[in-house]
Parts: C-alpha cells; sequence; structure tokens
C-alpha cells in the first residue's frame, strides 16, 4: 500500500486499554467528545460485564468535561441495555467505517470532527471511519480474541499496517 492510503488507516494514538488514554493529551489537541466503540473496547466479545477499570475510565471522562456517544455495529438489543448502564447515548448497527453512524453521533453530541476522537479496537472500522471524516483517532489493544470471522480475518491485514508500532501502556 502506497503511504496516503496507509494514513488513513494509521491511529493518533495506539494504546493497551481505554484507561491508560492520556485524556490531558487529547484536551491539548481540541478534543472535547469521544465516539467510543463496545464490542472488544468497553466489554470483550460476548460479554454485557461492565468492569470496574471501565466504569472509572467513564467517571474520568465526565471529571474532565468530555462528552462521549457509543457507537457500535451490534445489532443485538444487549448494547442498549450496556448503554443505559453506563449512562451513555448510543448509535447501533453503525455500520462503520461508513460515516452515517459516526455523523449521528456527532449530532447526538452536538460536536464537529475536529473537536472529537474516535476510541474503538478495530482499524478498518473504528480508525478508518474516524479518519476519513477528520477525527482524532485512537485505536486500543481489543479486550478478547474473540470476534466476528470477517473480523478475525481483518486483524491479519490489521497487523501488516500497524507494522512494529506498539500500544502505550
Ligand atoms: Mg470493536
Amino acid at each position: 500500500m502506497r503511504q496516503a492510503e496507509m494514513s488513513v488507516l494509521a491511529p493518533d494514538l495506539y494504546v493497551t486499554s481505554v484507561s491508560v488514554i492520556d485524556l490531558k493529551h487529547l484536551r491539548q489537541r481540541g478534543v472535547r467528545h469521544l465516539l467510543v466503540d463496545l464490542d472488544n473496547t468497553l466489554l470483550p466479545r460476548n460479554s454485557d460485564e461492565v468492569s470496574e477499570g471501565v466504569r472509572k475510565w467513564i467517571d474520568s471522562l465526565h471529571a474532565e468535561g468530555f462528552t462521549a456517544c457509543l457507537v457500535s455495529n451490534n445489532w443485538h438489543g444487549h448494547v442498549k441495555a450496556v448503554a443505559e448502564e453506563i449512562g451513555l447515548p448510543i448509535v447501533t448497527k453503525a455500520v462503520k467505517p461508513f460515516p452515517s453512524a459516526f455523523r449521528k453521533g456527532l449530532a447526538l453530541l452536538d460536536a464537529s470532527p475536529r473537536e472529537t476522537a474516535v476510541v474503538g479496537d478495530q482499524v478498518f472500522t473504528d480508525i478508518l471511519g474516524g479518519n476519513a471524516l477528520g477525527m482524532t483517532t485512537v485505536l486500543v489493544v481489543p479486550l478478547s480474541t474473540s470476534d466476528l470471522p470477517h473480523t478475525l480475518l481483518l486483524r491479519r491485514l490489521e497487523r501488516f499496517v500497524l507494522a512494529d508500532r506498539q500500544p502505550l501502556a
């Protein structure tokens, strides 16, 4: 792939988990809103259990003055219950990387792409879609190795795209 094609796939930040995202750094970049993926970003895939670490992270977002909206490709009803439990709005059936769900999330937060970061565990949905709309992009290491079959195929391509880039811990 050529450099220009690679850059739309390159996250601005790459971290081991949401808890280690440097919120002050995001603020310095002008970010005040977050569009956050659910499966394997906040919850292990096939789990409804919100960890204490994730709850604390959501609390810290509010404390630092960020607003956030979940944007999930998941179409199952349980994700709405999870969103309610953690107290964030959600756009489901998102079909990321296509822009319509990201735009819905931006509208819900009354946010512009320039002041918004996408946080997610997949290069070809979260990062590609976020970069295409000119948002800051934060890639997290997936919470579990379990995922949909096509996602597991894309993971191989992700390893190629990320080359030897290592997540910040
Ligand atoms: Mg995900």
